[in-house]
């Protein structure tokens, strides 16, 4: 068996080796043909015109430069109709170099699944894989080759509204899911059904002072090296064809001309053989940053520290030549630029067939795929997080008489899509989303009577209709009041100082709790939001976030126990912005709080616990998990050496359940101190009513080792703490080892 999966890769291995050779063969030809001018033309982007909005007009100017083979690549094209008019244009010019056509697909195309932050919290990498997968397969349809994600910057600050878009605080998680991400959207790339990823924002983007969007980032390289760096490289090891820079400085030198970055560590140490885009217009605002003082200087500085094409800036097309000319920049830096970019051009098939993209046949099939809009409704499902659930008031019984269903949200259709959901020119989102309100109305039968009421705006002040939701509220055996923040409050420039719920939301749910009925909160929302008296008065609490198409459907089915949530969080929920950032991962001082209480002489706050309001990794079932029989291997191993872990779990409670067991580690004594606790395994574990499953962890020396002060990755001799929980705060079951 070995010997034939050996040969099997071996075998891969030489077949990939002589395609990428043969590929080599043809760049080298063509480059050869081509002029300086044609050139920097590739490494050229452009954004489309008006496709939003109707039949597409092509600025003349970018006809003309897309027909002398000015332009490599355009983004903001939908749909093959209007890619074709555009390749056309390509196939006009003189070495007939096809277009690329990039786009944001950042959590699905015309199925659009929840944010990435939300299904970061199913932890479920199969699920998110898989939701990766069907947007390549509608966007690629749609005349898209690459995709401007996924976004794997880590952040531990939910004031930054970017925060929606990516994995959460957690490097561990976050890796695991930029490389499932990477999988998912590149398939088997040259495949008609696969796009490029493009992995974002290089790097420590989601580190931004205060989390103001495109702040600069002050860190150490032990920190980048340690939290920020890991799932650029996770992702790269899942074979991500691009990477794009980002906007931020880097201690002090923006990252589109951080020649450390982009050249010494990804092309140079990581070896990473695709290309590197700029931010959106990245390379000429380095002029506002003050790092050069024009566009020109501004191309040295960018082609230089390795970004290969510049996204709309126009630096490179109006500077680059001359600056060759000039000597400033060495015509191997241009080429090994452009080589980079035809490679994929020709990986992507489009020599070979510049329209391969473009069926209009298969788009229509691919975009009207029911099997997506099933795989959006499971994975939304398995993004909520049950953050509270006394007096078991859920799941709701299916036989329930009235249900008051109250909120700005309940019967919005586009606010489920959240942030960078893809804009497709004429989508009728009345069709396409199925409200909340919708949902509810397919779940429940003829017997159940449903009310609504909007009680008030999401923002605003006015109470005007908080007394029709009172009044329908005291008809109802059971109240849901879906709140939260608009689908534009989360994203990109959407940085928030108050991360409370906006408006009157807060009131409204005070004034419901007053009629005295059960009442169940849903908080839609792109980050962690601060909801105090909800949190301590509510007795039924379920983060939804942004769903997607399917969210009506994936919430009914949680309501009422068609699904049984299994979702933790990936970020951690503070009390107050006050406490930002806050984090589960962090160190310990010299005088750490012995309890919530303490104050002085402690690092502590006079006026607020130090622990969040909800933690990393808190999730819970309607049903409930026992946790048994630790058992390590070992106690004492030697670093090339592994551990094997088992726990048992069993399902204790009423109703079949998905737990997700984290394995932490403590690392009690470090040349440089160590987190509190850190996230190393975790596994999905589905168990019926009554079952237990024993299920097996290893711990090797990687899950030992951090970066020591000289950069160095390794482990130290030491005792470790192993931790099982079922989230970080919620730790069952405890032991130690030694590491020799
Ligand atoms: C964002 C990128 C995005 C690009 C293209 C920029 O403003 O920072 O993440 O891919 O625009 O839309």
């Amino acid at each position: 068996m070995k010997r034939i999966v050996t040969v099997g890769f071996l075998m891969m291995s030489f077949f990939a080796f002589s395609q990428q050779n043969k590929i080599d063969q043809k760049v080298n030809a063509l480059l050869k043909k081509m002029t300086i001018e044609e050139k920097i033309g590739q490494l050229n982007q452009y954004t489309g015109d008006n496709q939003a909005t109707g039949p597409i007009t092509i600025n003349p100017n970018k006809e003309t430069e897309i027909k002398q083979g000015l332009i490599g690549s355009m983004l903001n094209v939908l749909g093959t109709k209007y890619t074709r008019q555009y390749q056309e244009l390509a196939m006009q010019s003189r070495l007939k170099i096809p277009l690329l056509f990039g786009q944001d697909v950042v959590h699905g195309y015309k199925t659009t699944f929840p944010i990435p932050l939300a299904e970061a919290a199913s932890w479920d990498l199969e699920a998110m894989e898989l939701s990766a997968r069907i947007a390549a397969v509608e966007a690629s349809a749609s005349g898209i080759h690459w995709t401007f994600a996924p976004m794997v910057d880590i952040s531990r600050d939910p004031r930054w509204g970017r925060v929606m878009e990516g994995a959460g605080e957690d490097t561990y998680l976050g890796s695991k899911i930029a490389y499932a991400r990477v999988k998912g959207f590149q398939g088997m790339l040259g495949d008609v059904n696969s796009v490029m990823a493009c992995v974002k924002h290089f790097a420590a983007y989601g580190a931004a002072v205060g989390g103001r969007d495109y702040n600069s980032v002050d860190m150490s390289e032990r920190m980048l090296w340690e939290t920020y760096l890991p799932p650029f490289k996770s992702a790269l090891d899942a074979g991500a064809a691009t990477f794009m820079n980002s906007f931020n400085d880097l201690n002090g030198i923006p990252a589109t001309a951080n020649k450390y970055l982009q050249r010494d560590i990804l092309k140079g140490k990581w070896n990473f053989q695709g290309f590197v885009v700029s931010d959106w217009g990245s390379i000429g605002e380095m002029v506002a940053h003050g790092y050069v003082k024009d566009n020109k200087e501004a191309a040295l500085a960018a082609i230089t520290a390795g970004s290969d094409m510049d996204m709309e800036s126009n630096a490179y097309r109006y500077h680059l030549a001359e600056l060759v000319k000039e000597n400033k920049v060495p015509i191997a830096l241009i080429d090994d630029a452009v080589k980079r970019i035809l490679r994929k051009k020709f990986k992507l098939g489009l020599f070979d067939d510049p329209y391969k993209y473009c069926d209009p046949e298969r788009e229509q099939a691919a975009l009207n795929n029911p099997e997506h809009r099933k795989a959006a409704r499971e994975i939304a499902a398995k993004s909520i997080v049950l953050l509270k659930n006394e007096n078991t008031i859920l799941p709701l019984s299916k036989e329930i008489k009235t249900v008051a269903f109250i909120g700005p949200m309940v019967k919005e259709h586009k606010e489920n899509m959240g942030f960078w959901a893809v804009e497709l020119p004429g989508l009728d989102y009345e069709k396409q989303v199925v409200s909340q309100w919708e949902g509810l109305k397919n779940k429940v039968g003829s017997n159940t009577k449903l009310l609504y009421a909007k009680g008030c705006e999401t923002t605003g002040d006015s109470k005007e209709g908080f007394a029709e939701a009172i009044a329908i509220a005291n008809q109802a055996d059971v109240v849901i009041l879906s709140i939260g923040e608009n689908w534009n409050m989360s994203g990109e420039a959407k940085s928030r100082s108050n991360i409370h719920l906006p408006g009157v939301q807060e009131e409204l749910v005070k004034a419901i709790q007053a009629t005295g009925k059960p009442v169940v909160v849903l908080i839609n929302a792109g980050r962690p939001l601060v909801f105090n008296e909800i949190a301590n008065t509510v007795p039924a609490i379920l983060y939804t976030w942004w769903l997607g198409t399917e969210a009506g459907n994936a919430i009914a089915d949680v309501l009422f126990g068609d699904y049984n949530p299994s979702g933790k969080l990936p970020m951690t929920f503070p009390r107050e912005e006050g406490q930002i950032p806050v984090y589960y991962n962090h160190f310990s001082t010299g005088r750490p709080a012995p309890d919530e209480n303490a104050t002085n002489y402690v690092s502590a706050y006079i006026d607020l616990k130090n622990s969040p309001r909800f933690t990393f990794g808190h999730g819970l079932s309607y049903t409930t998990f026992d946790y048994s029989e630790l058992k390590l291997s070992k106690s004492k191993i030697k670093s090339n050496e592994k551990i094997e872990v088992s726990v048992a779990i069993t399902n204790t409670g009423k109703y079949e359940g998905t737990e997700i067991v984290q394995l932490y580690l403590r690392d009690k004594v470090g040349s440089i101190i160590r987190p509190i606790i850190e996230l190393k395994d975790f596994q999905k574990v589905h168990l019926k009513v009554g079952e237990t499953k024993t299920i097996q962890f290893i711990i090797d020396n990687q899950k030992l080792s951090f970066y020591n002060n000289k950069l160095e990755f390794g482990s130290e001799p030491g005792d470790f703490d192993l931790m099982i929980g079922s989230s970080s705060s919620d730790i069952r079951l405890k032991d130690s080892f030694e590491l020799l």
